[in-house]
C-alpha cells in the first residue's frame, strides 16, 4: 500500500504499521490453511525484507520473527553484519545468486532458496566447507533447488528435466543439505497450475530424497494458491512491508 506522507515514518509509527500488517498477514495465512484443510503450523511465514532498512528487521524481531529473507547478497551481508546483536536469527537468501558471491553468502545464510546449477552447487559446497573449517559456520548450508516452470533459463531456476540430477549432486556434497524446492510462478501463468506442477515435482523428489520436505512457494499475490498446493514456506514482502522503495528485478 502506498502512503502519502513524504518522509520516512517515525520509529513508533513504523512499528505500529508493521505490527498491524503482520497481524493481517497471519490472519490471511490462517484462512488459507483452513480453506486448504491444513494445520496452521505446516506453513511458515518468511518475511522478505529486501530493500527495507535493518531497523525494520529489528522491529519484526521485537514482534517475534526469527527468520528473514533477502534477495541481494551484498545488501543482505551488510544488514546481517549490522544486526549481529540479534540472537537466533536464521537468514534466507532467496534471490538469484552469482557464483562469485558463494564465499560471502555462506557466512550469513542458513538457507539458500535459489540454487539452480551444478556450478553453483560446487561453489557453495566449497565455500561452505571453507567456512566450517574457519569456524564461521557450524552447520551445513541448507539449499532449496529453484525450479523453472516455464523453462526460461534467463529468469533463473533449473528445468524440471534436470532437477533429479541436481538433487543427487547436492546430496553427494559434504557441506550442503538438500532442503527441498522453491519456485516463482512464471509471469502470465495461472498460479494454481504453476503450483500444482511444482507440487508434482516435489512429490517425485521426495521419493528419492525423503528429507527434502520444504516447498518454498507463494508470495504476497499468490500465497493462497501456494498453500492449496502444499507450500511449507511463504515468502512475503509487499503485503507485510509495503511497496518496496525501488523496483526489484
Ligand atoms: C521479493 C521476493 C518475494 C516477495 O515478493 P512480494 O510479492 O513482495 O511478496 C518472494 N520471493 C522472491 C524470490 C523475491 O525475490
Amino acid at each position: 500500500m502506498r502512503t502519502t506522507e513524504s518522509g520516512p515514518p517515525s520509529g513508533g509509527e513504523r512499528a505500529a504499521h508493521l505490527a498491524a500488517a503482520l497481524t493481517r498477514l497471519e490472519q490471511r495465512i490462517d484462512a488459507a490453511c483452513r480453506a486448504a484443510g491444513r494445520e496452521r503450523d505446516s506453513v511458515r511465514l518468511l518475511p522478505v525484507t529486501k530493500y527495507f532498512p535493518a531497523s525494520d528487521i529489528e522491529i519484526l524481531y521485537q514482534l517475534g520473527r526469527r527468520e528473514f529473507g533477502e534477495s541481494r547478497e551484498q545488501e543482505a551481508a551488510d544488514k546481517v553484519a549490522s544486526l549481529g546483536r540479534l540472537s537466533q536469527v536464521r537468514w534466507h537468501m532467496i534471490g538469484r545468486l552469482q557464483r562469485n558471491k558463494a564465499k560471502s553468502v555462506v557466512r550469513w545464510a542458513d538457507t539458500v532458496h535459489s540454487v539452480d546449477s551444478d556450478r553453483l552447487v560446487r561453489a557453495l559446497d566449497t565455500a561452505a566447507g571453507a567456512a566450517r573449517d574457519e569456524g564461521v559456520r557450524t552447520n551445513p548450508l541448507r539449499v532449496l533447488l529453484q525450479v523453472s516452470l516455464d523453462r526460461d533459463p534467463t529468469r533463473g531456476g533449473v528445468g524440471p528435466d534436470d532437477l533429479a540430477a541436481l538433487a543427487d549432486q547436492v546430496e553427494a556434497t559434504e557441506n550442503l543439505q538438500l532442503g527441498g524446492l522453491m519456485a516463482i510462478p512464471p509471469l502470465g501463468m495461472d498460479p494454481d497450475s504453476a503450483f500444482a506442477e511444482l507440487a508434482g515435482l516435489h512429490r517425485t523428489l521426495l521419493r528419492a530424497h525423503p528429507g527434502a520436505s520444504e516447498l518454498s512457494a507463494g508470495m504476497s499475490g499468490d500465497l493462497e494458491a501456494a498453500v492449496r498446493h502444499g507450500s511449507t514456506c511463504v515468502r512475503v514482502g509487499t503485503a507485510l512491508m509495503g511497496e518496496r522503495p525501488i523496483t526489484s528485478q
